[in-house]
Order: C-alpha cells, then structure tokens, then sequence
C-alpha cells in the first residue's frame, strides 16, 4: 500500500475529475502533505486539450486501491462510481457538488458537499479561505473545469457562485474565458473515431435508485444531426450496454454545446 494520500475524480473521468484532482494535489502539497493525483481511466479529447495547452502529464491510471489506501474522493462519492476496493479503503476527504448515495465509511472525514456546478469552484472557495495564492497553472485548470461542466455557464446546474469564481481565475490566468472556452469545448466534440460503443460510454454515468439500475450518459457535440446519423448503431450499442449489464434503463443525451439543445435516446430493458 503507498503511503502518500491517492487523489482521483470519478471513473470515466472528465475534465472537472482530472482538473479537480490535479488542483487538490497542489493544494495538499501547499500544506505539506505527501498526496498524488492518479485517475480511473483514460481522459477525453476535451481534458487532453487542457492538459496539452498547459504542458501536464497525465496523472497515472490506477484501477483499484488496496485496503487501507488513505485516498481522497473530488467530483463523485458513490462507490459504483470509484475505484475498485473503494469500500475497504480509508477515505479522508471528499469534495464534490453531486448527491450523496451509496456512500459510507468507518472514520470520520472531511466531506465538503456544495450544491454549485463544478468540484472546481469547490476548490476555488477553498483556496481563497486558506489564504492560500492561486497560481496561473491551478487557476488555469479551475477555469477549465468549471467551462466544461457548466458547458461555459449555459448548462442548468450552473450557479452564480460558478460564474463569479471562473472570472476570477480568468483574471488570475489572463485567459479569455469564452475564445478559450469555446476552443476547449469543440476539442471534446470530435466524435467521428469513436464506435458506438465508446460513443456510449465516454461520459456515463451509472447509478441505482431503489432496485432500478440506470445510466445517464452525455456526448458534447456542435452537430447533433452529425451523432444520429448513426442513431442506429447507438441504439443497437445501447442494447448490449443494458444485456451485459443488468440495466434496467439506459438514457443518452447529445447536447449541442452552442445551442443548449439536446436530443436524447432512451431505452429499457
Ligand atoms: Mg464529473
Ligand atoms: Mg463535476
Ligand atoms: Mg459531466
């Protein structure tokens, strides 16, 4: 087992799991602890864009943790969407803007819960409370998180305090929120490599309510026409998700990130 603290976002991770753990790593490293930044799977062209734009390697991948593994958990809480071994695993903080469910441990920690639209903005807050200075490459990574959750302040979960922070790190940066923004978002929309079933599973999310088990998955487009010329493939792509998987349903979303439209595939078992 390492010793240092494990820092990872969700699986699948998107640009908030990645920036936001990446950004608590440094804000760890400020107050002396030995922590590192490690993710739950590849990134997204998106994410890539960012981390290229600021010259950052990937964090390393790991699958699962060990027992006892002091690990802190940014943009999730349910196990069904963490490492594996999570369960076993000794939580020390969780910071994160989701619902809280399937989620317990044996020690107390430190869970920091906002209803805002980005782990980023989080991160923000606690960065100004601790007095603590943002440099250029953390601000740059917290305004990019909070872009691509809040689709650049269009999507409904976005939040004043979302805005207010992300031009604050756009002053601290001296970046351009929307020509960069834009940039970063159409970075994440080519989705013509992609088979249908990566398609489907770039951004899912998988959850249970009750004895239903479900996924909300999303793709980022600026052509929602472009995605259902394949409508087909996908649906078909979606049957075997739900047969291999136990799922109950199965919810696509395609959003055209310019429009704020969505045009959404759903199927049952
Ligand atoms: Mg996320
Ligand atoms: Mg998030
Ligand atoms: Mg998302």
């Amino acid at each position: 087992m390492e010793n240092k603290m494990l820092i990872f976002g969700h699986k699948n991770p998107d640009t908030d799991s990645i920036c936001s753990s990446l950004v608590m790593e440094k804000f760890y490293k400020n107050l002396g602890f030995d922590v590192e930044a490690v993710r739950l799977g590849n990134v997204n062209k998106e994410t890539e864009y960012v981390l290229n734009y600021l010259g950052i390697l990937l964090p390393r991948e790991i699958q699962k943790v060990e027992e006892g593994q002091k690990v802190v958990l940014v943009d999730h809480n349910e196990f069904n969407q963490s490492a594996e071994g999570i369960e076993s695993a000794t939580i020390e903080a969780v910071i994160d803007h989701h619902r809280i469910a399937n989620f317990q441990t044996k020690d107390p920690l430190y869970y920091r819960a906002e209803p805002v639209g980005c782990t980023s903005t989080i991160l923000y807050k606690k960065f100004k409370e601790e007095n603590m200075a943002i440099e250029k490459r953390e601000a740059i990574l917290m305004l990019s998180a909070i872009v691509s959750d809040t689709l650049l302040f269009k999507s409904p979960t976005c939040t004043q305090e979302d805005k207010n922070a992300c031009e604050e790190l756009a002053k601290i940066s001296g970046i351009d929120i929307n020509s960069y923004g834009l940039e970063m978002l159409k970075a994440g929309t080519d989705l013509n490599d992609f088979t249908p079933e990566q398609l489907i599973n770039l951004d899912a999310k998988s959850l249970s309510k009750g004895n239903t088990k479900y996924v909300i998955a999303q793709v980022n487009t600026v052509a929602i026409e472009d995605v259902l010329k394949r409508e087909e493939e996908i649906k078909e792509a979606i049957k075997k998700e739900i047969s291999e998987n136990g799922l109950d349903l199965f919810v696509f979303v395609i959003t055209d990130i310019l429009n704020s439209n969505s045009e959404i595939i759903a199927i049952r078992k």
